[in-house]
């Protein structure tokens, strides 16, 4: 067999078709499309109203077993599998996939664009600033902070009466509220709309935010692994007075902003969205609202063409929507709802969707099913696992480094299963039938891919097929696609692991229980706190993301295989009330990677004959 180039030599070896030719082939008008460059277009929302009446595709997810911090293969599987199901199997398709974040790109791990014969390209472009949806959070986000900090400046230096003469200033002869403010005096319950009627009383409690620095929960972000920014301090320059505060940086994709765009349904939901994101608690205990902030209006012109999903394509011309990509630690994980939407109406009922869900299948699979499909209100017909041999021999207790250097052994393989087994049986609680992809690689005997398929297939996979989509392209992954294509019609009952109604510590019981196999959870002070905080504010019913290392089904990432007897510990739970979930910390979860001593970046150049991106794999 010959030798794998290096993705990027793939990548470039293939030349990409135009993408308003590609465009044109899955059915989107010419003003549906806005072009950025050849290789990459944005699609207006207005598709979703002109296509009402279509019925919708097959819709697949993709996630795997507990990973090694190498991956498994999901999003290679992904596009590996539409690459078979498009030009091999000759159906309607599309994959639906995450934007990376540039922190990791010039980190540790590298691009996101698949691998080998199974990429989206020009992975350069998809890698690094695609149309520019992440810089956009990134000035959302910041502009948030920034008004947050200038609001309690201003109202720690500033009388109720000047402050709300500033507010709301003179308009020639007149003050007038903007449409915003009206919003607030509305939350406030004060039915008023002329500025002159308003109480001493109704004065203070309109400008007056009085937020409790030490309540904000908003932080600051940038897309660089920049980990002297994981604490600071603000506020330092003798402008602000001695205003000074300790805050954070996080990495961009785990801003709210990101899994806003990843839940929203359409352009007056992110409004509505964009303006319900919980900031900070005031000292009287209300939440306070960026639509407090006045800032909601704003955010959402930030964010007017972020919310249009991105076209590519695969290696062997099939259509891609690259949007979105909340961080899977403290987020949920999945690409945006939009995009699926929207490929499930192009490729029609007989076609094909195939979105990726991050981390194993008790992180990004139970989010994906309880929170992103909660909120689309779409219902999955398949879930493919995907599985290694390397990764299943580290949960029969192999060793965790050297991964690459393990040699056949089947008594560890089998052991490892127990994880396999685990992620099967947590895929069908949801209900919907399960295929393992078993990913091989060039060391995996036959002996071992041959027992990991009957292993699945006798704990209860619908199938379990070995592909080899990284080496050969869709080629490799036939078997996979016609096996999706049986378990689509296959009958499913897909039905919620919990319902929303119930107490926030039974949901994140249920959670930890049926999913993780924990023997129950404990709740920490902070958490607990926080249960009675939210409770009370009426954030009750959301739905659970939990944050959990993704290495382990427990909170203890060096835990392989099925950990049994332990107590799930939550640290603190916080709030998302803008993409609609509350995520309760288990353990830490850092929030903005750092860099290693050798990163990613020193193999990174630019041709400057060829104007060629070096480096990236
Ligand atoms: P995940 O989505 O699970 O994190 P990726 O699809 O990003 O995983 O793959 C992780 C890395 O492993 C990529 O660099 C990819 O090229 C590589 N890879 C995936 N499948 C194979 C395979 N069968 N053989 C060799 N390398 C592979």
């Amino acid at each position: 067999q010959k030798p794998v180039p290096s993705d990027i030599v793939i990548s470039r070896s293939c030349v990409p078709k135009p993408i308003d030719c590609l465009a044109r082939e899955v059915g989107l008008l010419s003003d549906e499309v806005e072009l950025y460059g050849k290789t990459k277009a944005k699609v207006h929302l207005s598709i979703i109203k002109r296509l009402q009446a279509q019925p919708d595709g097959k819709y697949v997810v993709v996630t795997g077993i507990t990973p090694t911090p190498l991956g498994e293969g999901k999003s290679t599987t992904t596009i590996g599998l539409v690459q078979a199901l498009g030009a091999h199997l000759k159906l309607n398709v599309f994959a639906c996939v995450r934007q990376p974040s540039q922190g990791p790109t010039f980190g540790i791990k590298g691009g996101a664009a698949g691998g080998g014969y199974s990429q989206v390209i020009p992975m350069e472009e998809f890698n690094l600033h695609l149309t520019g949806d992440i810089h956009a959070i990134t000035a959302a986000n910041n502009l948030v902070a920034a008004a947050i900090d200038a609001r309690m400046f201003h109202e720690s230096t500033q009388s109720d009466k000047a402050l709300y003469n500033r507010l709301v200033p003179l308009n020639g002869e007149q003050r007038k509220f903007s449409p915003i403010q009206i919003n607030r005096l509305k939350k406030l319950g004060i039915e008023k709309t002329d500025p002159s009627t308003l109480t001493e009383e109704e004065i203070t409690r309109f400008a007056r935010l009085d937020m409790d620095p030490s309540s904000v929960t908003w932080q600051r972000v940038l897309d660089t692994n920049d980990r002297f920014l994981r604490k600071i301090t603000i506020g330092q320059s003798p402008t602000e007075k001695g205003y000074t505060r300790e805050a954070q940086f996080d990495i961009t994709v785990a801003s709210e902003i990101m899994a806003v765009l990843a839940l929203t349904t359409s352009l007056q939901d992110m409004r509505q969205r964009l303006a319900k994101m919980v900031v900070a608690t005031s000292r009287g205990g209300q939440p306070i609202t960026t639509e407090d902030l006045g800032v909601s209006g704003a955010l959402t012109v930030l964010m007017k063409d972020a919310i249009k999903p991105n076209l590519m394509q695969t290696l062997e011309g099939n259509p891609v929507f690259v949007h979105a990509g909340p961080f899977a630690n403290i987020a949920h994980g999945n690409s945006s709802i939009l995009a699926d939407k929207i490929a499930l109406k192009l490729v029609g009922p007989e076609g094909f969707v195939v979105t990726e869900a991050g981390f194993g299948a008790d992180i990004g699979m139970e989010k994906f099913f309880n929170i992103k499909c909660r909120y689309s209100g779409l219902r999955p017909h398949v879930v493919v696992l995907v599985a290694t041999v390397r990764a299943l021999k580290m949960h029969g207790g192999g060793p965790t480094v050297s991964l690459l250097e393990f040699s056949a052994n089947l008594e560890l393989l089998e052991k490892g299963c127990s994880n396999m087994r685990k992620q099967i049986e947590n895929a069908q609680h949801f209900g919907v039938p399960v295929v393992v992809a078993v990913n091989a690689f060039k060391t995996d005997t036959e002996a071992e891919l041959d027992l990991v398929c009957s292993m699945a297939k006798a704990v209860g996979a619908f199938d379990a097929v070995r592909c080899s989509h990284w080496a050969e392209g869709g080629a490799g992954a036939v078997a996979l696609g016609q096996a999706v294509q049986r378990a689509s019609e296959a009958p499913s009952k897909f039905q919620f692991l919990y319902d929303l109604e119930l107490p926030i510590a039974d949901k994140i019981r249920i959670i930890a229980q049926k999913i993780y196999g924990a023997d129950d959870i404990e709740l920490l002070p902070e958490a607990q706190h926080k249960v009675e905080l939210y409770t009370k504010q009426g954030f009750s019913n959301l739905p659970i993301c939990m944050a959990k290392t993704h290495l382990s089904l427990s909170h203890e990432a060096d835990r392989k295989g099925v950990p049994t007897g332990f107590i799930l510990p939550i640290r603190d739970i916080r709030a998302s009330v803008g993409s609609g979930f509350l995520f309760p910390l288990v353990g830490t979860m850092p929030t903005i990677p750092g860099l290693p001593t050798r990163p990613c970046f020193y193999d990174i150049d630019l041709d400057p004959e060829t104007e060629q991106v070096n480096g990236l794999f």
